[in-house]
């Protein structure tokens, strides 16, 4: 500590070491800030490539808040049997989709929303070239011609059986425009449950996540969705939801959290 001092002093006597002593210890240190910042860039790039690398990989990343489950209209929107739409609620935007139409229906049941309809079209197409011809069975229906529907089943079949397979007026997925049954022009096996075993039901149910539709009312899923099996009802919720419960063989329900509260009547 004492040499340090003398040292000091006697720098401090001669101005020119003085001088240089200073602008050595100067441009060390710029020097050594400019390694430092060089060193943390090179570091950092890595780092960013490594958490895109689990976004990718991590299927937890699914952000289920995207889009809202509650609101009508929205692309998750969840119409069931507890969850009713807005009374008299009607899609904005309804149009016919350029697809083999049911000629037995009104021309309103033949509609979709935009979205619906564009995707449908390009579904329809892809089954086209692999030799199947769909046509669209039954579109948006209103909450009039859902009653009278419901109303018909219950007379055939009873209020409890109806239930399991037609919904109450007001609670219908095909009023949201974006819910619809499928069919091939041949009407083989029409909204009937052989149809799944049907090369026609095989392939909507392998290819529709594809084109943003899930089958809405899967084999043994009854007590998740209120629904029995319907290999014809198909639901749009835009690719990435469908490829998602595609993957992992779940309802809308499971998927949200939602089941616990949903069963047949
Ligand atoms: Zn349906």
């Amino acid at each position: 500590m004492c040499s340090a001092i003398i040292l000091y002093m006697k720098i401090r006597k001669d101005r020119k070491l003085f001088y240089y002593i200073t602008a050595a210890l100067t441009i060390l240190i710029v020097i050594l800030v400019a390694y430092i910042c060089v060193a943390e860039k090179a570091v950092a790039p890595t780092d960013t490539n490594a958490s895109k690398q689990s976004e990718k990989t991590d299927p937890q990343k699914f952000n289920k808040t995207r889009y809202s489950i509650d609101e009508p209209g929205s692309p998750w929107w969840i119409v069931s049997k507890n969850r009713p739409l807005t009374e008299g609620y009607l899609p904005p935007d309804l149009v016919t989709p350029n697809v083999s139409l049911n000629t037995t229906k009104s021309a309103s049941e033949n509609t979709l929303r935009r979205d619906t309809a564009a995707a449908l079209e390009k579904l329809f197409a892809a089954a086209k070239l692999a030799g199947i011809d769909y046509m669209l069975a039954s579109g948006y229906r209103s909450e009039t011609l859902q009653a009278s529907y419901y109303n018909n089943y219950v007379a055939k079949s009873g209020q409890a059986e109806a239930d399991r397979y037609s919904a109450r007026p007001g609670t219908s997925e095909h009023q949201t425009g974006m819910a619809l049954d499928v069919a091939t022009i041949d009407r083989r096996h029409y909204l009937d449950q052989a149809f799944g075993e049907d090369p026609g039901g095989i392939w909507l149910a392998s290819h529709a996540h594809e084109y943003g539709f899930i089958v809405r009312y899967q084999k043994d899923k009854e007590p998740m969705t209120g629904y029995m099996y319907e290999p014809w009802h198909i639901r749009y919720v835009g690719t990435d939801l469908a490829k998602k419960l595609y993957s992992d063989s779940q309802t809308m329900e499971e998927f949200f959290g939602l089941y616990f509260s949903i069963g047949p009547n």
